[in-house]
């Protein structure tokens, strides 16, 4: 893939992307090679995505101190296979377990240890993905373990709000540029800053399609028209201090370079004439 992922395996990095001069121009750009989703396949796709949204709910609600992250991806693993599904992170990339946990400082794709215990104050981000008649759904949230102080609180609701304020901007007509733009604005107006070296993404009939779905202003990056029938994962990552991150000798974990905090939450979402249906909507299930 010539594009920017949120999976960014070790030949994939944002600087050779940044190199690539047939990205540079701005201006919008036309969906070509982007999924128009039929009726049918739309409903495939909220069976993948209701599967990722119960797991989640269930995780959500059953984590606790003294848990170890291994334990998360057991349950995860199980209750995916028991709704008829596979799920789609274990082996992606040669990925070895079903979700990504990672932990307060670590950004995005932490790999679950039997070693790792989840304790009191943690702020955990569990993402995970079901594939299933041919169509995958994707989704992460953050759980902050009470008790939790101001600053991991106030990290975690400007880190939802702010994937609620580009899912606002989601409707047939508008660009990508309006998602990231709404994001962007949202996060630094708070005071924090948002991770450049992840996007979002299509998804469906593979975990990771075009178009990267970035949460910034950039040109270097496709401003796609969003059409009725896309699915995109929306997913920004929001940091407490600096944005930028490093990936962990594991070659999987990605952690803020000042050690402060990270927290992130992703929906795989619709796009309709009129606006959006949240696939993995945690409400529904
Ligand atoms: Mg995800
Ligand atoms: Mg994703």
């Amino acid at each position: 893939m010539n594009i920017l992922t949120a999976w960014r395996s070790p030949a994939q990095s944002f600087s050779r992307h940044k190199s690539n001069k047939t990205q540079d121009k701005a201006g919008p750009r036309p969906s070509k090679g982007i999924e128009i989703k039929s009726k049918r396949e739309i409903e495939l796709m909220r069976e993948s995505s209701r599967i990722v949204a119960t797991v989640l709910k269930e995780i959500a609600e059953m984590i606790a101190p003294g848990m170890t992250t291994k334990d998360i991806d057991t349950y995860a693993e199980k209750r995916i296979r028991e709704m008829g599904a596979i799920p789609s992170f274990k082996g992606y990339h040669n990925f070895p377990a079903s979700i990504c946990i990672s932990i307060n400082s670590e950004v995005v794709h932490g790999i679950p240890s039997p070693k790792r215990v989840i304790k009191a104050g943690d702020l955990v981000k569990v993402d995970t993905g079901a594939y299933k008649n041919g169509f995958h759904g994707d989704s992460c949230i953050t759980i902050p373990i009470p008790p939790v102080s101001e600053r991991v609180a106030k990290l975690t609701e400007v880190a939802e709000k702010a994937l609620y304020a580009g899912i606002a901007q989601v409707r047939a007509g508008n660009y990508l540029m309006d998602i990231a733009g709404a994001i962007e604005d949202f996060v630094k107006t708070r005071g924090f800053s948002v991770v450049e070296d992840f996007t979002g993404h299509g998804v469906g009939r593979n975990l990771h399609e075009e178009p990267s779905v970035f949460n910034f202003r950039t040109h270097q990056l496709p401003n796609v028209r969003l059409r009725a029938g896309m699915t995109l994962a929306i997913e920004p990552i929001i940091n407490a201090g600096s944005k930028q991150v490093r990936i962990l000798a594991d070659k999987w974990t990605a952690v803020t370079v000042d050690n402060q905090l990270s927290a992130q939450f992703e929906h795989t979402v619709l796009v309709t004439e009129d606006g959006y249906e949240i696939l993995t909507d945690r409400n529904l299930v």
